[in-house]
C-alpha cells in the first residue's frame, strides 16, 4: 500500500501523471488529493443550458436526446451531430469523422460533456467535445465506476486532462493509499467535530452527501488557518527568544525635550500605542510591532517618539520611506517638530541634539557622500531613506530600530535586507496607513505584534465627499474648478490628481492601473496643469508634481507647496501616502474610477489634515450602474478605512491578499479566504497559540511539526507587496 508522498506515477501510470504534473504541476500522491473539486453536480439533475454563454469552457450533465450522422456538402467526411437537453433547453454537439461515436451516445443515456460553448447557425454548440457517458446503475462493469455515487465532483480541468479523469485518477489515489497518518492533534479535531485527514479527503473528493463534503472542506479550510497561525506564532515566539539591546529613553535626554515642546497633545490613542511600543524597547528582545492606523491618524510622531528613545540609549534609528518625496517630507516633518534638537555637533547647539540625514537613489555625490559618513560614524541619530538605504554602502554606527513607513510597499525582504545592518537584531516597528481587517493582519502580519490607531486627532473636521459624474452633469466639472478658487481665495491650497504623467503612451504613469484598459483619454498631469493654469484656474499659482520629475524638481515643489507658494498642485498619485500640507483643504480627483478604493481614501487623505474641513471631489466618466461607479459611490459614503479595506480585498483576487503563489497546487493555501474565514482563522489562531503554549514547540507532536515546515517551506507570504 501507497504514502501520501508517493509519485503519482506509482499509482495511475506514467502518460497521464506526466499531463497532471505539466498542466497543474501535480507530482506525488498527495498533490492529486489536494487537486480539490470546484464544486459537485448531482447525478440526474442536469445542467441548465440556458445559463450557458458563449465562449465558456464548461463541463455539462444532460441527456442524450437525438443523433444524426451526415455527410458535408460538397467535400469528403461526414458530421455527426448529438442533440443533448436537459429537459427544456437543447445544446449541439458536433463531430467530424467520427460516427462511430453514434454507439457510444445512446439516445436516452446521460454523460458529462466538456468543452467551450460556441454558437454556430444561432444555436449553441459544443464543437468535438471531450465526453463521459455515465453508466446508468445496470452495467456494473462500466469502466465509469467512479460516478456511483450521487455527486460527480468538478475539478478544475483542461481538454487534455477533463474532469471526470481527474476524478478516476484521484480513486485510484484514494484506493492506493493506507489509513493518512493525521497531523492534526486529537484534542483540536475532536474541539471542532471535524473528520480524520483521511476522512476528509475522502469525503471532499466523493462525498455520500453535501453536509459530509462540506464538513471536510471546513477541516482541510481550518487545517491551513491552522498551520499557518501555527508557523506565524512559532516565527514570532522565535524572534522574541532573539537578543538584543534594551532601548530605553533617559531622563533629561532627548525624548523628554521633544516632548516639552511638541505643539499639540497626543491623542488617547496615541499615547495608548506609544506605552506598548516603549514597553517593547525596553525589552532586550527585538520589538515586532505593526502600527496600523486610520489616515492622518498621527503615526508619524509615535515613529519619532520612538527613535528618540533609541537616540536616547545612544542608538540610531533608521525610517524607511516608499517613495522620494516622502523621506524629504519627513526629514522636513521631523527637522520641524525637533526644531534646535535636530542640529547637534553644530556651534552652539544643545548636547541633546541629534542630526538627521537623508539618502536616496537620486541625492549627488557630494550629499550622498556626507550621509552615508554621517550613518556609518554615528552623528546622525536619524536616518531617513527610500530604497537606497539597503544599498551595500550604507552603514551604521549602531542602528537599533528601524522604521518601516507604509509597509504594503515593503516585503520581508527589504525589511531584512536592513536588519543585517545592524550588529544585534534592531527592533523593527512598521506602519500601514491602508487599515486591514483583524484577520487579514492575522493572517498577513501574524508574527508582528498589531496597534491600532482609530481616533484622529481632536479638532480633526470631516473630508466630505463627492462624485462628479461627468457624463450626466458636465457642469459639475466648472463648479469643481469654481469651488478650488473660492478654496484658495480662503487662503488655502488644493491637489488635483490625474492618474496619468503624459497622455496616451503607456509607460506615462505612475502606477499600474488597477482598474480599466488603457486609454488615451485618461487624463495626465502635463496636459491638465497648463490646461488650468490658462483656463478654469487662471491666475492661480498651478505647479505639476510627478514621479518623473528629478528628486530636487519633486522636492523644491513639495516644499513650495508646503510653504503656500503654490496653490494648485496637479499631481499624480506621487502624493498618495503620507504626503501632509494641512492648509489643502480640497482634492480634486480625475477619472477617479481609475484608482482602488483604498488608494482613493489614502489620496483624500491628503486635505482635511487640519483644523478646516476637507473636500474631495471623485470625477468620473463611469455610468451609473457600473462596478467602478459604485466603487466611487462606497468611497464617498465612508470615511470609514477598515470598511474601505474590506471592499477593497473583496475585489481584489484573493492571491493579491495573500501573496504571490496562490494558484499553483504548490500553495498550502487552496481553500482559505481571508475576508469569508474569518471565524476559522481566529479559531486556528487561538488553537495555534493553545498548542505553542503548552507544548513549546512542537516537539511532541511530530507529523504536526512536519506538516508546519512544510508549510514554511511552501508559502511565500508577500502580502500586498506585489501592489
Ligand atoms: P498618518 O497617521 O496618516 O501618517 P500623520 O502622522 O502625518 O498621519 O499626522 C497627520 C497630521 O496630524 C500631522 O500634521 C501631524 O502633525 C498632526 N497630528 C498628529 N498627532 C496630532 C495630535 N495629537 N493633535 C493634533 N495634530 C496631530
Ligand atoms: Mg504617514
Amino acid at each position: 500500500m501507497g504514502d501520501i508522498e508517493d509519485k503519482l506515477a506509482t499509482v495511475i501510470g506514467d502518460r497521464t501523471s506526466k499531463v497532471l504534473t505539466d498542466v497543474f504541476g501535480i507530482k506525488s500522491v498527495g498533490d492529486l488529493m489536494r487537486h480539490y473539486p470546484r464544486r459537485y453536480m448531482v447525478r440526474g439533475e442536469l445542467t441548465d443550458i440556458a445559463q450557458l454563454s458563449e465562449g465558456d469552457e464548461v463541463t455539462i450533465l444532460a441527456q442524450v436526446h437525438s443523433s444524426a450522422n451526415r455527410p458535408i456538402r460538397g467535400r469528403k467526411g461526414s458530421i455527426l451531430e448529438v442533440i443533448v437537453t436537459d429537459g427544456s433547453q437543447k445544446l449541439s454537439l458536433t463531430f467530424f469523422n467520427q460516427a462511430w461515436r453514434e454507439k457510444e451516445l445512446k439516445v436516452g443515456s446521460q454523460g458529462l460533456f466538456a468543452g467551450k460553448v460556441g454558437v454556430f447557425n444561432g444555436k449553441k454548440q459544443l464543437a468535438h467535445p471531450d465526453y463521459q457517458m455515465i453508466a446508468d446503475g445496470t452495467d456494473v462493469d462500466d469502466a465509469t465506476k467512479n460516478f456511483a455515487g450521487k455527486y460527480l465532483p468538478v475539478y478544475a480541468a483542461t481538454a487534455k486532462m477533463p474532469s471526470w479523469k481527474i476524478s478516476q485518477c484521484v480513486e485510484m489515489a484514494i484506493s492506493s493509499l493506507d489509513e493518512i497518518a493525521d497531523y492534526l492533534p486529537d484534542e483540536i479535531r475532536s474541539s471542532h467535530n471535524y473528520p480524520t485527514l483521511q476522512q476528509a479527503l475522502v469525503q471532499l473528493h466523493a462525498p455520500l452527501d453535501l453536509d459530509h463534503a462540506d464538513l471536510a472542506r471546513e477541516r482541510l479550510t481550518f487545517d491551513e488557518a491552522f498551520l499557518l497561525q501555527l508557523m506565524l506564532v512559532m516565527r514570532r515566539n522565535e524572534l522574541k527568544k532573539l537578543n538584543t539591546v534594551s532601548r530605553k529613553a533617559i531622563k533629561g535626554g532627548i525624548l523628554e525635550a521633544f516632548d516639552a515642546a511638541l505643539p499639540f497633545e497626543l491623542t488617547g490613542g496615541q499615547r495608548t500605542v506609544i506605552a506598548e511600543i516603549e514597553s517593547d524597547l525596553a525589552q532586550p528582545h527585538p520589538m515586532h510591532r505593526l502600527l496600523q492606523g486610520e489616515v492622518g491618524s498621527g503615526k508619524t510622531v509615535i515613529a519619532l517618539r520612538a527613535m528618540l528613545a533609541v537616540v536616547d540609549s545612544g542608538g540610531q534609528a533608521a525610517l524607511l520611506a516608499p517613495t522620494e518625496v516622502l523621506a524629504a517630507q519627513h526629514v522636513r516633518t521631523f527637522e520641524k517638530l525637533l526644531g534646535p534638537l535636530a542640529h547637534g555637533g553644530t556651534l552652539g547647539s544643545s548636547d541633546k541634539a541629534t542630526r538627521i540625514t537623508l539618502i536616496t537613489g537620486s541625492q549627488n555625490a557630494a550629499a550622498r557622500k556626507e550621509a552615508l559618513a554621517l550613518a556609518a560614524h554615528g552623528d546622525a541619530g536619524i536616518i531617513i531613506g527610500t530604497h537606497a538605504l539597503l544599498g551595500e554602502k550604507v552603514e551604521f554606527n549602531d542602528l537599533g530600530l528601524i522604521v518601516v513607513d507604509e509597509q504594503h510597499r515593503f516585503g520581508v525582504e527589504q525589511r531584512d535586507a536592513l536588519k543585517v545592518k545592524a550588529q544585534k537584531p534592531p527592533h523593527l516597528l512598521v506602519m500601514t496607513a491602508t487599515p486591514i481587517p483583524r484577520t487579514v493582519a492575522m493572517t498577513v502580519f501574524g508574527d508582528l505584534d498589531v496597534s491600532t490607531l482609530r481616533e484622529l486627532p481632536l479638532g480633526r473636521q470631516p473630508i466630505s465627499t463627492h462624485v462628479i459624474p461627468v457624463l450626466e452633469k458636465p457642469t459639475y466639472l466648472e463648479r469643481a474648478w469654481q469651488r478650488i478658487r473660492e478654496e484658495v481665495s480662503a487662503g488655502h491650497q488644493a491637489y488635483v490628481v490625474a492618474p496619468r504623467i503624459e497622455p496616451g503612451s503607456d509607460s506615462g504613469s505612475d502606477i499600474d492601473f488597477l482598474f480599466g484598459e488603457d486609454s488615451p483619454d485618461i487624463a495626465s498631469v502635463s496636459v491638465l496643469a497648463p490646461e488650468l493654469a490658462n483656463g478654469a484656474l487662471k491666475g492661480l499659482r498651478v505647479a505639476e508634481l510627478h514621479g518623473r520629475m528629478s528628486s530636487e524638481e519633486k522636492d523644491s515643489t513639495m516644499r513650495a507647496f508646503a510653504s503656500g507658494e503654490i496653490d494648485v498642485l496637479v499631481s499624480t498619485t506621487v502624493i498618495e501616502v503620507g504626503v501632509d500640507v494641512a492648509n489643502a483643504t480640497v482634492m480634486v480627483i480625475m477619472d477617479a474610477d481609475r484608482f482602488g478604493v483604498s488608494q482613493l481614501h489614502q489620496l483624500r487623505g491628503r486635505v482635511g489634515r487640519g483644523s478646516s474641513s476637507g473636500l474631495c471631489l471623485l470625477v468620473t466618466g463611469s455610468p451609473v450602474g457600473t462596478s467602478a461607479r459604485e466603487r466611487l459611490d462606497a468611497v464617498a459614503a465612508t470615511l470609514d478605512g477598515f470598511e474601505l479595506s474590506r471592499i477593497d480585498l473583496e475585489q481584489r483576487r484573493e492571491g493579491d491578499v495573500l501573496g504571490a503563489n496562490q494558484s499553483g497546487t504548490q500553495s498550502h493555501l487552496r481553500l482559505l479566504r481571508v475576508l469569508r474565514d474569518e471565524a476559522l482563522i481566529e479559531s486556528a489562531r487561538s488553537d495555534a497559540e493553545n498548542v505553542i503554549a503548552t507544548s513549546g514547540d512542537l516537539t511532541s507532536y511530530p507529523a504536526l511539526s512536519a506538516e508546519v515546515a512544510r508549510m514554511a517551506r511552501n508559502a511565500a507570504i508577500d502580502y500586498l507587496d506585489k501592489g
